[in-house]
């Protein structure tokens, strides 16, 4: 892999699958395009890559009880296909690439994935995104191959409400792997957690200080309409506000200045004066779709430019039917530039994606 940057690319030739045009917003991006701009003056910088769609738990906001119809091996990337993408990415500016899924930590070759990353020039940082079950055994050995960061998601610290929540009893792992990642090294470690009307939103007080007695930097995001069933509805949903609400019942919050987020979507508090803070991600009531920098990668190799967009851009087929990296890069370019200005939640033409969060890569 070379350090040199990625050359304009100019009018790709047309590929299997491909949008080789340059009509903006409808097909490829303009001639001429360098990195990954869209027409609203975003500029993508974080990829998410799902390394795999399928999971060990069954979090009922994300998937339903018996699981869903996994992708066989062959119309997942291999890991050559994956590295190769994410190079791409890179060279057309990506500088932080997150690990996530389905659970990452069910792909066997993660540790090498995360190596051969790590090998890129220049070097993105890498994070993670898990549910924490198996990485007491994996924590080491992914900060060794260069995993830089980890969000481990935990809803709950109350065993019931977490075998409600997530249909298993592995409380246990999620915290072995939460010390883990600390003697790892992979600090802050920080844990994501979403409240569910009825299940934990009353513990959510728990949550905070359980995090803050560990020194785990806590965050929760509202649920989205991610479901593999479809059955979010608003008004069930926790919001942002009653999370606030909440929260400063037991602990005083005091906001921390709004520059301090730059593109990250949290808006983040210091608990009782601080230094620890919590941070509030109201993804679906104060949506932050104006200053988002992300894009995606699916396990089968489709580029996705929101979280709830209803189209994707193929690269695997392409990619297996020849495709140079120049014909790679125009098509993530032209995924890119077709990026609607936000994701519509709550109008009325808001269509929720037929794929969960779990197959998208959250
Ligand atoms: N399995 C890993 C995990 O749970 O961290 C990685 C994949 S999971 C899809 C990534 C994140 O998406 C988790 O933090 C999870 O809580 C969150 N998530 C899943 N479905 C969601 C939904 N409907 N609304 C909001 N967040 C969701
Ligand atoms: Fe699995 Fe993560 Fe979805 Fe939970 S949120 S079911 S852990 S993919």
């Amino acid at each position: 892999m070379t350090g040199l940057p990625f050359p304009t690319v100019r009018g790709a030739s047309p590929v299997p699958g491909g949008a080789a045009g340059s009509s903006p917003g409808t097909e490829g991006a303009p001639e001429g395009t360098v990195g990954l701009p869209d027409r609203f003056g975003r500029v993508a910088r974080d990829l998410r890559v799902s390394v795999t769609d399928r999971c060990n738990l069954r979090c009922r906001y994300c998937m339903p009880a018996e699981g869903l119809p996994w992708l066989a091996k062959p119309e997942m990337l291999s890991d050559d296909e994956l590295v190769r993408v994410v190079s791409v990415f890179v060279r057309l500016g990506v500088r932080q690439v997150r690990l996530t899924g389905g659970e990452p930590m069910l792909r066997r070759s993660l540790v090498d994935v995360v190596r051969r990353i790590a090998a890129l020039e220049p070097r993105p940082r890498i994070a993670m995104t898990t549910n924490g079950v198996g990485l007491d055994r994996l924590a080491q050995p992914l900060a060794d191959a260069g995993l830089d960061r980890v969000n481990v998601s935990l809803d709950t610290i109350d065993p019931q409400e977490f075998a409600d929540l997530t249909r298993r009893d592995r409380l246990h792992d999620v915290e072995a792997g939460l010390k883990a990642a600390a003697t790892a090294g992979l600090v802050p470690v920080k844990v994501n957690a979403v409240a569910m009307r009825g299940i934990n939103d009353h513990s959510v007080t728990d949550l905070l200080q359980w995090c803050l007695d560990r020194g785990y930097e806590l965050r929760f995001i509202e649920q989205m309409p991610l479901d593999a069933q479809h059955g979010w509805d608003a008004s069930t949903m926790v919001s942002s506000q009653e999370l606030h609400e909440r929260l400063a019942e037991r602990f005083r919050l005091t906001p921390l200045p709004r520059e301090d987020r730059g593109s990250a979507p949290a808006e983040r508090f210091l608990v009782d004066g601080g230094p620890a803070t919590v941070g509030i991600i109201a993804s679906v009531t104060a949506p932050f779709c104006a200053a988002c920098d992300r894009t995606r990668l699916t396990a089968d190799g489709q580029v996705r430019n929101c979280l709830f967009s209803q189209r994707e851009t193929d690269l695997r087929g392409p990619m297996r039917d020849g495709a140079s990296d120049d014909d790679l890069a125009r098509l993530i370019q032209g995924e890119m530039w077709r990026k609607a200005p936000g994701h519509g939640i709550g109008t009325s033409d808001f269509v929720q994606p037929d794929r969960p969060m779990s197959a998208i890569g959250g």
